[in-house]
């Protein structure tokens, strides 16, 4: 912050660069600037309120960031919403309980189709060796799940699948179903945390 940057002598505008008063602290920022304040007035629903406000503390000093650094700021709505919607994330992954979790990387895949066959061949063969044998296999691949269900609409792709379909017969029961990323909230969110969050 710029008092603190200040008291160790360098030489910067003291002043908050997002309302223009004198004395940039932490809370300034998060507290008593003008904004922040205006963010905090505009609760319309108080338990979610309630619930979001460690997001929105850290929204607003990444607001801040953004600001100084790149000249981007988010409306007061935009935060609320974003923090809102972070804290619901978090409450959901409390109640889901994940009981086996892996990962994979891998390369030198033909295409995208061959990438995604790969990938549901190695899920499919890691139940089969872990000896699960009832298994609801959810994933978003409409292609894979439709040449697996329906091997005849996907005459061109029975090659390709039957890698899949092979590994299937070692589990007894299975069950696939489409389904968007977004509710296979514990696979979507350990795969979020993969890719964008470099875990
Ligand atoms: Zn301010």
């Amino acid at each position: 912050m710029a008092d603190n940057i200040l008291s160790r002598g360098m030489k910067i505008d003291s002043r908050c660069q997002i309302c223009g008063l004198e004395g940039e602290s932490s809370n300034h920022v998060l507290f008593s600037c003008t904004w922040a304040r205006q963010l905090m007035s505009d609760r319309s629903v108080s338990s979610q309120f309630t619930q979001s406000i460690p997001w929105l503390l850290w929204l607003l000093w990444k607001n801040r960031n953004d600001f100084l650094f790149e000249g981007r700021m988010s409306t007061t709505s935009n935060l609320m919403e974003k923090s809102q919607k972070e804290a619901s994330d978090w409450l959901q992954v409390q109640m889901i309980e994940v009981l086996l979790h892996s990962r994979k990387s891998s390369c030198g895949y033909l295409n995208a189709m061959d990438a995604k066959l790969c990938f549901w061949t190695w899920a499919v063969e890691s139940m089969s060796n872990l000896k699960i044998r009832r298994v609801i296999l959810v994933g978003q691949e409409e292609d894979i799940i439709g040449m697996i269900k329906r091997p005849i609409a996907w005459p061109s792709f029975k090659f390709h699948s039957s890698t899949l379909s092979d590994m299937l017969t070692n589990i007894s029961q299975w069950r696939m179903v489409v389904e968007e990323k977004r509710c296979n909230k514990g696979a979507f969110l350990i795969a979020r945390s993969v890719t964008m969050e470099d875990r």
